[in-house]
C-alpha cells in the first residue's frame, strides 16, 4: 500500500538537496514495454559507480535558456503536475539535457514538427554540452531543432532522505524514445546501455546495482503493457504527484532503506517523519516493544507462522496521564510472551480485550488477567471449531459501548463479524485509529471459515467501516496501515472479484464439487494455500446461497440457478 501521501515530509522543500530530473524513455519492443537504463562507469569513491540508472541529473544554470524552444508542453502545465506554480519545465529540459549527453538520444523536432533525424553535427554539440561549453538551448538553435515535449509526462518525484552524504530532488519525467534515434552510450559516464523489459532489469540473476527510487521504478512500469498505457497512466495520476521520501530505517541485521512498497512505510514515517530518527525498526520483533504514539505500545508475539504472518500483535493502549491501559489481544498462551508483557506494560493494565477468539489472540487472556489484576472484555466463540474454548470474559462488549481510559483516550467497540462471528474491532477515537485484530491483516486476505466465517457478513463489516473517519489500522498481524478507506475499498473489491470468479466456474460447470472449482477460481493462488482457500471457496458458495444464485444439491456439488 503506498504510504506516501500521509508522508508529512511531502508537504516542506528539502533545502539542502541538489535539484535533479530523470527520462523515463520507454519504447514497444517484442515482449512488451522496455526502458532505457544505462549502467555507470566503476570509479573509485563514487557512489554512482556500476549502477544501473535511468538517464539524468542535475540542473545546469543554463537549462531554462531552452524554454523557447519548447514544442507541445509549458511551465504552468508541467508545474501543476506537481502542485507548484512554475519551475518544472526547467526540470523537464535538464531531464532531456542529460539524456542526450548520456545516451545521444534528443527529444526534438523540426520547425515543421517532424521528428528530428540525427545529423553528423550532434555529435559535436553533444561533446560541447558534455563539457558544459554550451546550453542546450544553443544546441537546438545551432541545429534548427525545437524541443518536443508533446508526449512526456511527469511521471514522479523523490528525494533522497536527510543521512545520505548527498540529496537530490529528483522530478521524473517519462517519454516515448525518439523513433529515428539509436542510443550510444557515451564513454565517460555510461558503461553500458540496455532496452530492457522493466521485469527483467529486476532479476535477481542479473546482479544490477539498483537504488531504491531505481527499483521502485521499474517495479511501477512492469505494471505497464506497453507505451501508451504507460504514458496514459502518468497522466492520469492525480496532482500534485505526492513526493516520495525513502526512509533509513533497521532491522535486526543492521541499517536499511524503506521505500513505499515496504509494509513497513507508512509506520516508519509516522514514527519518523522528518526522516531525521534513521532508528526505527522496519522489521517485527517478537518481544521488541515499539511505541506507535504516548497512548500505543505493541509487544508481537513469537508465533510467526503461514496463518499469523510476523506474529500477533497485542496492544496496550491508555492515557499516560490517567495511566489506566488496556491490553488487547493478549495472544497465544505463551508463558514468554507473557513475560514479554509485563517487562513492556507502561501501566497499570485494568482490560484485557479480545478482538475475537481464534487460538492466536485470546488464549492468553486468563493469564494475562491474572498478572494484572485484569478483568477480560471479549464476546464468547458462537462456534466451537478452531475457537480458544476456554476463553471466559468477566463482560461481552455490544457494539458501539466505549471504554473509557482516560480524558483523552476512548476505545469504541465495532462488532464486526465476518472473519469470526464474533470479532470486534476497537477504535481509538482520538487518533481515528482502528484495532483490526483479524478483520483486516495487513498484506494478505483473511480466511473466512464457515460456518463461523460468513462472507456476506465479513462484507458488510468491511462496507459499515467506511462510514468511520478513520487515519490508520493497527493490525493484528503486520505494521501499522495508512489510508484506511483505500484498504478497505480494495479488500471488498478484491472479494468480489473473488465471487466474480466463482459465478464464472459455476456457469462453466453448470454443477460442480468444490474441488473441482478450485483450480479455477484459485489459479492464482499458490497449491499449498488449497485447503484454505476450500474454506473460502465454501464461504463465496454460501454467500451466492443466501443471495438465491446457487444451490447445494444432495450430493454435495454445487448449482447455479441464474442471475
Ligand atoms: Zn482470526
Amino acid at each position: 500500500m503506498n504510504g506516501s501521501r500521509i508522508d508529512p515530509a511531502a508537504a516542506r522543500p528539502a533545502t539542502d538537496a541538489r535539484r535533479a530530473a530523470s527520462l523515463l524513455l520507454v519504447r514497444d519492443g517484442q515482449a512488451g514495454l522496455e526502458v532505457l537504463l544505462l549502467r555507470r562507469a566503476e570509479r573509485a569513491r563514487d557512489w554512482l559507480s556500476g549502477a544501473v540508472v535511468f538517464p539524468g541529473g542535475v540542473l545546469e544554470a543554463g537549462d531554462g535558456e531552452a524554454s523557447a524552444l519548447v514544442e507541445g508542453s509549458s511551465d504552468a502545465v508541467l508545474s501543476a503536475r506537481f502542485g507548484l506554480h512554475g519551475g518544472m519545465l526547467e526540470h523537464a529540459l535538464a531531464a532531456l539535457r542529460e539524456t542526450f549527453e548520456e545516451v545521444g538520444l534528443l527529444l526534438a523536432c523540426g520547425e515543421d514538427g517532424e521528428p528530428a533525424r540525427p545529423a553528423a553535427a550532434w555529435s559535436t554539440w553533444r561533446s560541447r554540452l558534455q563539457q558544459r561549453q554550451a546550453t542546450l538551448a544553443q544546441a537546438c538553435t545551432a541545429l534548427g531543432l525545437r524541443l518536443d515535449l508533446r508526449r512526456l509526462q511527469a511521471f514522479s518525484h523523490w528525494l533522497t532522505p536527510p543521512g545520505t552524504p548527498t540529496r537530490f530532488d529528483t522530478r521524473f519525467f517519462i517519454a516515448p524514445a525518439p523513433a529515428a534515434q539509436a542510443a550510444q552510450a557515451d564513454a565517460g559516464e555510461a558503461l553500458e546501455l540496455m532496452w530492457l523489459p522493466p521485469a527483467a532489469a529486476l532479476e535477481p540473476a542479473r546482479g544490477y546495482k539498483l537504488f531504491p527510487v531505481t527499483r521502485r521504478t521499474l517495479q511501477e512500469l512492469a505494471a505497464f503493457a506497453d507505451v501508451d498505457a504507460a504514458l496514459a497512466a502518468a497522466a492520469a495520476r492525480p496532482a500534485p504527484l505526492p513526493l516520495v521520501m525513502p526512509r533509513h530505517a533497521r532491522t535486526r541485521k543492521g541499517p536499511t532503506i524503506v521505500v513505499p512498497d515496504h509494509l513497513a512505510f507508512a509506520e516508519v514515517c509516522r514514527l519518523d517523519p522528518e526522516g531525521l530518527a534513521h532508528d526505527v525498526m522496519a522489521e517485527l520483533v517478537a518481544g521488541q516493544p515499539v511505541r506507535l504514539s504516548p497512548r500505543i505500545l505493541r509487544v508481537t508475539a513469537p508465533n510467526p507462522g503461514v496463518m499469523t504472518g510476523p506474529g500477533t500483535n497485542s496492544y496496550f493502549v491508555g492515557d499516560p496521564q490517567a495511566d489506566r491501559w488496556a491490553l488487547i489481544d493478549p495472544g497465544p498462551a505463551d508463558p514468554l510472551h507473557l513475560a514479554a508483557l509485563q517487562a513492556a506494560a507502561p501501566g497499570p493494565v485494568r482490560w484485557v480485550l479480545a478482538t475475537h477468539t481464534h487460538r492466536d489472540h485470546s488464549p492468553g487472556a486468563a493469564a494475562a488477567a491474572a498478572a494484572f489484576g485484569a478483568v477480560v472484555l471479549g464476546r464468547r466463540p458462537t462456534h466451537a471449531q478452531g475457537q480458544d474454548s476456554d476463553f471466559a470474559p468477566t463482560r461481552e462488549p455490544v457494539d458501539g459501548e466505549c471504554l473509557f481510559l482516560g480524558e483523552g483516550c476512548t476505545l469504541r467497540a465495532i462488532h464486526t463479524p465476518g472473519h469470526a462471528s464474533n470479532h470486534v474491532c476497537w477504535l481509538l477515537e482520538q487518533e481515528k485509529l482502528l484495532f483490526t485484530g483479524d478483520h483486516v491483516m495487513q498484506g494478505s486476505t483473511v480466511v473466512i471459515d464457515p460456518p463461523d466465517g460468513d462472507m456476506a457478513a465479513y462484507l458488510r463489516s468491511l462496507q459499515a467501516l467506511l462510514d468511520e473517519d478513520l487515519q490508520w489500522l493497527a493490525p493484528g498481524h503486520g505494521f501499522l496501515v495508512a489510508e484506511p478507506h483505500a484498504v478497505l475499498r480494495a479488500l471488498i473489491a478484491h472479494r468480489l472479484r473473488r465471487e466474480a470468479r466463482v459465478v464464472e466456474a459455476l456457469r462453466a460447470h453448470g454443477q460442480a464439487q468444490l474441488d473441482e472449482m478450485l483450480p479455477q477460481v484459485y489459479a492464482d493462488t499458490p497449491p499449498q494455500l488449497f485447503p484454505v482457500a476450500r474454506r473460502s471457496l465454501l464461504a463465496h458458495l454460501i454467500k451466492l446461497r443466501e443471495d438465491a444464485r446457487a444451490v447445494e444439491q444432495a450430493d454435495g456439488r454445487w448449482r447455479w440457478l441464474g442471475d
